[in-house]
């Protein structure tokens, strides 16, 4: 199974690196003319997370997005809600909660690991908390006991954004696996791909069959589909979040291989760490951390500078070496979207602080030992201001 290297002259940030039988199964797709969803390597998919996570029920989406408001949807959230979610996320994190009338209730994350701070959350629940939205930075687990315990207190639903952690582990659990739904990315930019596309890992059985109806615009195909109907009406609410097969097909290349794709990603993020070590102590950078009893995804490998001023001389530094790089995430509560539901300067300090001194490097199966031998060499050549 070849998954090629891209050696170019330059190094981009991310890119797609297929497996061979990921075109031999687009072809089987096509030349069967199954393209909508809910095919065959839609179904395989769904099986392999439902064998390999132990969840009820895997349902492929169109997007992460479309799966986290498939879970909105579910749970019930309605106008007058309030839904807790990291300011430093994804603005899907928020948006699919605001789509069912909630109101986001933006949270801090930690230092350390970047993941929302569980300390703060008694202090934000109240009345209308409708649910906790745990995002696993970087594939690098919340944690996920003392969030759990704290909405179980609470009778309080937990719904894991899972877009980076796939086969991350927390405590020897799969991240995906926790709390009362989760949702998977496979947007490009994603350790696992088919271009757009995601899935809702639904953990308790009673979301289930109202799952399978909203995906199918509120209609009961998919019992129609299995022979349990003579024909399929509207039964509920709903919308278009099916994959297409064809995409199916693509993400099932790589899920077949997945120990090896991770496999190569660790390699390269432990080929950062130890070569950036000893510069990133000299100029006080800071990694990622891995808290001990998890196992990361290996999604993001970022370097936390000391100065703001550096983020952008950093990534320019390394745009005129032909390599890209990127920060993220503008605070949500500081966005005009956030600042419309009270979101102001002062509310996530540490997320404020951390999103001016993030860079992220390029992590994708398309470096070579070259590539990552000058992306290495580039970034220790950098001056920070602590430097003495
Ligand atoms: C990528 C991402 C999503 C969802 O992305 P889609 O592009 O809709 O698949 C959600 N949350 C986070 C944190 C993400 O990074």
């Amino acid at each position: 199974m070849t998954l090629p290297a891209l050696a170019l002259s330059n190094i981009p940030f991310n890119y797609a690196s297929l497996p061979e039988k990921a075109v031999e199964y687009v072809t089987q797709s096509l030349r069967e003319g199954r393209l909508a969803g809910n095919g065959d390597f839609t179904k395989k998919c769904e099986a392999f997370f439902e064998n390999e996570f132990g969840v009820a029920r895997a349902l492929l989406t169109s997007s992460g997005t479309h799966a986290l408001e498939l879970s909105a949807m579910l749970l019930g959230v309605e106008a007058g809600d309030e839904v807790i979610l990291p300011s430093f996320s994804f603005v899907s994190t928020a948006n699919a909660f605001l789509l069912r009338g909630a109101k986001p209730v933006f949270i801090d994350v930690r230092p350390d690991t970047l993941n929302l701070d569980e300390t703060q959350l008694a202090r934000l629940i109240t009345p209308r908390t409708k649910a906790i939205v745990p995002v696993h930075y970087g594939g690098i687990p919340c944690e996920m006991d003392t969030i759990l315990k704290i909405a179980a207190e609470h009778g309080i639903a937990v719904i894991e954004d899972n877009a980076h952690g796939l086969f991350a582990k927390y405590k020897g659990k799969y991240l995906g696996s926790f709390g009362s739904m989760a949702i998977q990315s496979f947007h490009e930019t994603k350790n696992f791909t088919c271009g757009e596309g995601g899935a809702l890992l639904i953990h308790h059985p009673r979301y289930q069959e109202r799952a399978e109806i909203l995906r199918e615009k509120g209609t009961d195909r998919s019992k129609f589909i299995m022979n349990l109907v003579d024909r399929y009406t509207w039964q509920d609410i709903g919308s278009s979040y099916l994959l297409s097969d064809l995409l199916a097909a693509v993400l099932y290349s790589q899920l077949e291989i997945h120990e090896e794709i991770q496999k190569r990603r660790r390699a390269i993020w432990e080929y950062y760490a130890l070569h950036l070590r000893e510069w990133a102590l000299e100029a006080g950078v800071e990694f990622p951390r891995i808290p001990a009893s998890c196992e990361s995804s290996y999604h993001i490998f970022y370097l936390v500078i000391p100065s703001p001023e550096d983020q952008p001389a950093l990534i320019e530094h390394l745009k005129r070496q032909g390599i890209a790089s990127a920060f993220h995430f503008p605070p949500l509560h500081l966005s005009k979207m956030g600042q419309k539901f009270g979101g102001k300067k002062g509310d996530c300090p540490v997320t404020e602080d951390l999103s001016e001194r993030i860079v992220r490097l390029p992590l994708h199966l398309g470096l070579t030992e070259k590539d990552l031998e000058r992306i290495v060499r580039a970034v220790r050549e950098f001056p920070t201001n602590n430097v003495a």
